[in-house]
């Protein structure tokens, strides 16, 4: 169900305008409008999913292809040789932004452990 109110929904439904790179039936991969990294992409599921937090056993698919998507893109930017970092911020205090769950995906230079 897509939220009005919700940044993500409105780029999945097309009211926002984004960079998009790849689209599923239910995924949609953009560019980060504020970069982190070389290359840093979202993959946002259409479905309104506030957090990885609220995910449920019915979306076991869908994070799983999520995260195939990441692997795919990762591949068609050469970051798979190097290595690259996905991140699914989950709640405030993890640095979430928008919630509605995406994946980021960054990669094109060395990245520190622990993240801050
Ligand atoms: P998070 O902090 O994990 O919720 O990540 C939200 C991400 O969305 C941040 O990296 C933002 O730079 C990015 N972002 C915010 N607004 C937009 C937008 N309109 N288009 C693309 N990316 C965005
Ligand atoms: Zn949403």
């Amino acid at each position: 169900m897509a939220d009005a109110d919700c940044l993500f929904c409105r780029i999945t439904s097309r009211q926002v305008p984004a960079e998009i790179v790849a689209e599923t039936g239910e995924l949609l991969a953009i560019k980060d409008i504020n970069p982190q990294a070389p290359t840093h992409l979202l993959v946002i599921p259409k479905e309104h999913i506030p957090t990885l937090a609220d995910a449920t056993d019915g979306h076991t698919a869908l994070l799983g292809n999520a995260l195939q998507l990441a692997n795919r893109l990762a591949r068609q930017h050469q970051l798979s040789q190097g290595g690259y970092r996905v991140v699914v911020n989950t709640g405030a205090e993890a640095g979430q932004s928008v919630f509605h769950l995406h994946v980021h995906l960054l990669g094109g230079r060395p990245f520190r452990w622990p993240p801050g």
